[in-house]
C-alpha cells in the first residue's frame, strides 16, 4: 500500500502542507531487496568508539572490518553509515556517562538510514545490573532521536563468553536488512552450540524450511527470503490459498503443501512428509496466523476458540511431533511469530494477545532443553506491517497503527521476512529464548 503521507510530506508543494498541519514526516528507509553477503557493509563508513575499560572494541573492529566497512577514527569527521560504541566496560549507572561523552559531538552528523550499535555488559549482577538498565532506556530514548532520520538504535548485551558469537549480530543490526528493527535490547549467551559453518552468504544453502501461512503477506515474503538464503521451502497454507501457494513455489522452487495448520492430524501428517520426503527439516516459522478481533464482552466462543487453535495450538503440537520423531535435526532454528500485541496487549485482541504472549513465554521456557541438541527457538513480534490482515483495520486505527513508532510508517512484509532469515542461519546460535520486535520502536509494547 502506497505511504501518501511520506509522499506528500517529502513533495516540495505538500510538504508545508504536512508541516503546517503538524502530521509526521515518515523517512525514506534504506532497504537491501536481496540475500545477506559476505562483504554486507561494503561501501559503509563505520565509526567505532571505544569506551573506558570495554572489552569489546577489538572484536568488533574485526567484524567491522571483515564485513567490508571501511573504519573511521573520531577525527575523520564526515557522515558515519554506522556508529558501533564498546559500552562493555560501563560497570555503574554514573560510568554511562561515556555513552554520552562519545556519542554526543557525533550524533548529529549521522547519515540517513545510519545504524547505531551499543555494545553494553549483561546485567548479570549488581553494580553492571544498573548500568546495563541505563544503557537499555539510553538506547531507546536515542532510537527515537534518530528514528526521525530513519536511523536506528539498538542495543547487545553480550558477556566474554559469547563474544566470540557477535559476529552475524552485528553484520545485521548494522547493515540494511534490519531496516525496521529499533529500540531493541539482544542478550547473546553461548546456551546452544556454535555449527562448525557459518557462512555469511548463502547462508541457509542444503537447508530444509517449512513456513506456514506463506501464500501471502509476512509467510510469502519469508518463503521467498529463505529461498534467497539457498533453503529448499516447504509452503504450507490453506487449500483455499492453493493457486497463490503453487505460484509462489514455482516462483521460488518450493514444495507446496495444502493444509488447515490447526486440524488435528496436521502435525503427524506435516512430520511424516518433512521425514519421508528430505529426512528431516531445518527450520520451522511458525507463521500462519488469524484474528478474529472483538471486545471481550461480544466476542464469541468460536472466535475465541479459532484464535487459540491457530494462533497457539497447532505451533506447540507441531512442534512437538518434529521433535518427538527427530524430525527437526540438530542445529535446527524455531522462529514463532508473535506481536507487539501481546506485548502491550490491545482493545479487542483478548484471544490473540492471550495466545500470541503464551508463544512468547513458551519460547523463553523451551530454549534451555533445546539447546542441548544445538537448537535455538525464538520470537519475532511484529509492529504494524502493512499486509492483508492490518488492511481489514478501519482507517483511523491503521492509521495510528501506521505512525505511532519512532520510524512513523508501516514496517513490510520483507522486514520481517529478513528477522526470520537473521535468527534461522547457523550464526544466530546465540540467540535463544528471545524476542525481537519488529516494530520501527512501536509506542505499543517497544
Ligand atoms: P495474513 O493474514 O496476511 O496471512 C496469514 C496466512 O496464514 C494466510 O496465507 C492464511 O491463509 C494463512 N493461514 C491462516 N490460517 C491458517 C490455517 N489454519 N492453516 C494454514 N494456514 C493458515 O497475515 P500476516 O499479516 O502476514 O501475518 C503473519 C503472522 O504475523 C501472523 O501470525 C500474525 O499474527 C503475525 N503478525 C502480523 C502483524 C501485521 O501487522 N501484519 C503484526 C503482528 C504479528
Amino acid at each position: 500500500m502506497t505511504d501518501r503521507l511520506q509522499t506528500f510530506a517529502h513533495h516540495w508543494l505538500t510538504a508545508p502542507v504536512v508541516k503546517l498541519l503538524g502530521l509526521p514526516r515518515p523517512p525514506f528507509l534504506g532497504r537491501t531487496a536481496g540475500p545477506f553477503a559476505a562483504q554486507a557493509l561494503s561501501g559503509r563508513k563505520a565509526l567505532l568508539l571505544q569506551g573506558a575499560k570495554g572489552y569489546a572494541a577489538e572484536t568488533l573492529r574485526q567484524i567491522l572490518a571483515g564485513a567490508g566497512a571501511t573504519i573511521l577514527s573520531p577525527a575523520d569527521g564526515g557522515a558515519p553509515d554506522i556508529v558501533v560504541l564498546d559500552a562493555s566496560g560501563c560497570m555503574n549507572a554514573q560510568a554511562c556517562r561515556d555513552a554520552y561523552a562519545l556519542l554526543h559531538p557525533v550524533i548529529g552528523s549521522l547519515a540517513s538510514n545510519a545504524r547505531v550499535l551499543l555494545v553494553g555488559a549483561p546485567p548479570a549482577q549488581a553494580p553492571s545490573a544498573a548500568a546495563a538498565g541505563a544503557l537499555e532506556g539510553f538506547t531507546r530514548s536515542l532510537a527515537k532521536e534518530v528514528g526521525r532520520y530513519g536511523a536506528t538504535a539498538n542495543l547487545v548485551q553480550v558477556a566474554p563468553d559469547a563474544l566470540a558469537r557477535m559476529d552475524w549480530i552485528v553484520r545485521f543490526f548494522c547493515g540494511h536488512h534490519s531496516t525496521y528493527i529499533s529500540g531493541q535490547v539482544l542478550r547473546p549467551h553461548a546456551l546452544a552450540r556454535v555449527p562448525a559453518a557459518q557462512p555469511q552468504a548463502a547462508t541457509l544453502a542444503g537447508k530444509v524450511a517449512l513456513v506456514t501461512g506463506s501464500a501471502r503477506g509476512i509467510g510469502r515474503a519469508t518463503a521467498v527470503r529463505l529461498a534467497q538464503e539457498g533453503a529448499t521451502v516447504i509452503c504450507a497454507d490453506l487449500a483455499a490459498a492453493g493457486a497463490e501457494l503453487d505460484a509462489l513455489c514455482t516462483q521460488i522452487g518450493g514444495v507446496a503443501l495444502q493444509l488447515d495448520i490447526a486440524a488435528p492430524d496436521t502435525p503427524a501428517q506435516v512430520q511424516q512428509f518433512c521425514q519421508s520426503r528430505f529426512g528431516g527439516l531445518d527450520i520451522v516459522v511458525h507463521n500462519a496466523g488469524i484474528t478474529r478481533d472483538r471486545t471481550l464482552a461480544r466476542m464469541s466462543a468460536s472466535e475465541w476458540d479459532a484464535v487459540m487453535a491457530v494462533n497457539l495450538e497447532a505451533v506447540l503440537r507441531l512442534t512437538d511431533a518434529l521433535l518427538q520423531h527427530g524430525t527437526l535435526r540438530d542445529e535446527g532454528r524455531i522462529v514463532c511469530l508473535s506481536s507487539t500485541s501481546a506485548i502491550a496487549g490491545n482493545f479487542g485482541q483478548t484471544n490473540y494477545a492471550c495466545a500470541k504472549s503464551a508463544i512468547i513465554a513458551w519460547v523463553a521456557a523451551s530454549a534451555a532443553a533445546l539447546a542441548a541438541r544445538g537448537i535455538t527457538i525464538n520470537a519475532l513480534a511484529p509492529g504494524f506491517i502493512d499486509t492483508a490482515m492490518t488492511r481489514k483495520m478501519p482507517f483511523t486505527t491503521r492509521e495510528a497503527g501506521r505512525r505511532l513508532n519512532a520510524l512513523r510508517q508501516a514496517g513490510l512484509p520483507e522486514d520481517v521476512a529478513n528477522a526470520v532469515a537473521f535468527l534461522s542461519a547457523p550464526g544466530a546460535s546465540s540467540l535463544s529464548g528471545a524476542v525481537l520486535r519488529v516494530c520501527g520502536q512501536s509506542i505499543v509494547g517497544a
